[in-house]
């Protein structure tokens, strides 16, 4: 099955004519090919696509207009935080110190980046009320990780071998229970409250000498504050557990809750969602990891150090023998920290407290605008996000959530997160975030409005959404099961066989 419409064109090598060559290599010595060894020189040449320069750069510029990005307009893609990245992140990431610095330079030609990467973990430090915090790990999925695997090792350095379980409430992001189980844990999971909060009850009651951590989303990923957070952390510490809190939803209290001084002991930032990096498509990232005292001592090698006359440098190997390790090359992504160190440093400490109360603001602003229009089951004050759900929709209609979400990319949006979590029955999850504009807001609801007009209406045209993309709806068990995503190759300098 092919979803290709018009719009995506013929591939590079259904382009190819032979003989028409791409660009000039400026001055190829003239002994390039004799100085290769015979035997190491391939019989025929590669079954490239010869197409002329300006073919393929129109190809390739095209295949990214066809690209929905927040450059080009509202992406509400709730828990992954798809705000507006500032162009000047992406100037300090390509100045060349920064971006053309080896990975093995010695200490003393990389003094500005050592500095910039001790400044981002202060600044981080700082925000959360942690001890220190590791800017290793490339994403937070790594960071939770790596955070879990301390607190394996702070329990198996006091001898205390029976905890074998990591609780996780039900609304978690998976990677939450993914990473207790890589980290070979039992994950034990704890149901929501009506209130979507965590069920105090059902939690203390799982809590024992079993148990190694807890893993709380703080806000949660119902875009709600945990409101009995003093009660749950005192009750983890009670049971002489750790208290891990998955930072991804930062973007909602900077500057009005620390998680390590409420009593987490170890979290992560997702710098690429809360600091903007633009992270579609599964990159880049950044996932550092805040610790308090307790695991101060099995934070992954190499730290940034300063020493005394100010200078800074890596730890090296051997220097802190409790550490779990490396759990990346080199000293982390630092293209995206440096975006981070930007971000941090035009905000302000200020900025980010207004960062946050901005991000709250516009999604109470829509969930207010939403309610009555599709439901929307938690009445409380929310975060940065929200949860609707299309359930009395389809109950009325038959049209789904995902039905709404095809049709809005009609509507010229991308679709908020949906289906997730999985706690809510047709569920979607809006992140406004903090930059869109009042009028963004409004022509998001008014576009939810009409498709809910449309359900009643014409929801034949809903089932059959998207009709205005490159790719048409796709037949998703097809799609799982038998991805075909691979093109097949022309043999000999033949015309491709279509396959
Ligand atoms: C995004 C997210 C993660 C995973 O972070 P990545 O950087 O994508 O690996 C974990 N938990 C929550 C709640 C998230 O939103």
């Amino acid at each position: 099955m092919t979803a290709a419409g018009d719009r995506l064109g013929p591939t590079l090598f259904e382009r190819s004519r032979p003989g028409r060559g791409g660009g000039k290599v400026p001055h190829p010595p003239k002994d390039t090919l004799s100085r290769i060894p015979s035997d190491q020189l391939r019989a025929e040449g590669p079954n490239l696509p010869e197409v002329a320069e300006p073919e393929l750069t129109r190809h390739f510029v095209n295949l990214s207009q066809l690209n929905y990005a927040v450059d080009s307009g509202f992406y509400p893609l709730g828990s992954c935080t798809m705000k507006w990245n500032p162009k000047v992140n992406e100037w300090a990431a390509r100045l060349t110190g920064f971006a053309s610095l080896h990975p093995f330079a010695p200490d003393e030609l990389a003094q500005g980046t050592l500095q910039l990467l001790w400044e981002v973990e202060q600044w981080l430090a700082e925000i959360a009320g942690m001890r220190a915090v590791t800017l290793q790990p490339s994403a937070g999925a790594q960071g939770e990780l790596t955070g879990i695997l301390m607190v394996r090792a702070y329990h198996r350095s006091r001898g205390d071998l029976a905890r074998t379980e990591v609780l996780v409430p039900d609304s978690a992001h998976g990677t939450n229970p993914a990473t207790a189980s890589m980290a070979g844990f039992a994950t034990v999971s704890i149901p929501s409250a009506p209130d979507g909060g965590v069920d105090l009850d059902a939690f203390r009651a799982a809590l024992s000498p079993k148990t190694a951590a807890v893993m709380i989303t703080n806000p949660s990923t119902l875009g709600l504050f945990e409101s009995r957070i003093g009660e749950l952390l005192a009750a983890v510490h009670a049971a002489g557990a750790l208290a891990y809190m998955d930072g991804a939803n930062l973007n909602a209290i900077m500057g009005r809750f620390k998680p390590g001084e409420a009593g987490f002991d170890v979290m992560h930032f997702n710098v690429h969602k809360t600091f903007s990096t633009p992270h579609g498509g599964g990159g880049p990232g950044a996932g550092p990891v805040g610790v308090g005292e307790k695991l101060l001592p099995f934070l992954p090698v190499p730290r940034v150090l300063r020493e005394p006359d100010g200078l800074f440098r890596l730890e090296r190997p051997g220097e802190r023998t409790a550490s779990i390790g490396r759990v990346r090359s080199f000293a982390g992504n630092t293209g995206v920290l440096v975006r981070a160190y930007a971000y941090l440093r035009a905000h302000g400490a200020s900025g980010l407290r207004e960062v946050s109360d901005d991000a709250v603001l516009a999604a109470n602003y829509m969930k207010s605008q939403v309610t009555g229009v599709l439901d929307v089951p938690f009445s409380r004050h929310c975060m940065h996000e929200f949860v609707a759900s299309s359930a009395t929709l389809k109950a009325q209609t038959g049209i789904r959530t995902l039905d709404v979400a095809k049709r809005l990319i009609d509507y010229g949006f991308h679709p908020p997160t949906i289906y997730f979590p999985l706690t809510v029955e047709e569920a979607l999850l809006i992140e406004p975030t903090e930059t869109e504009a009042l009028e963004t807001l409004d022509a998001f609801v008014q576009a939810l409005r009409s498709i809910v007009d449309e359900a009643h209406s014409d929801p034949d045209l809903l089932h059959s959404a998207p009709h205005s993309s490159p790719v048409r709806r796709l037949d998703e068990a097809t799609a799982a099961r038998q991805p075909n995503l691979r093109w097949r190759p022309m043999t000999g300098r033949q015309m491709p066989c279509p396959d």
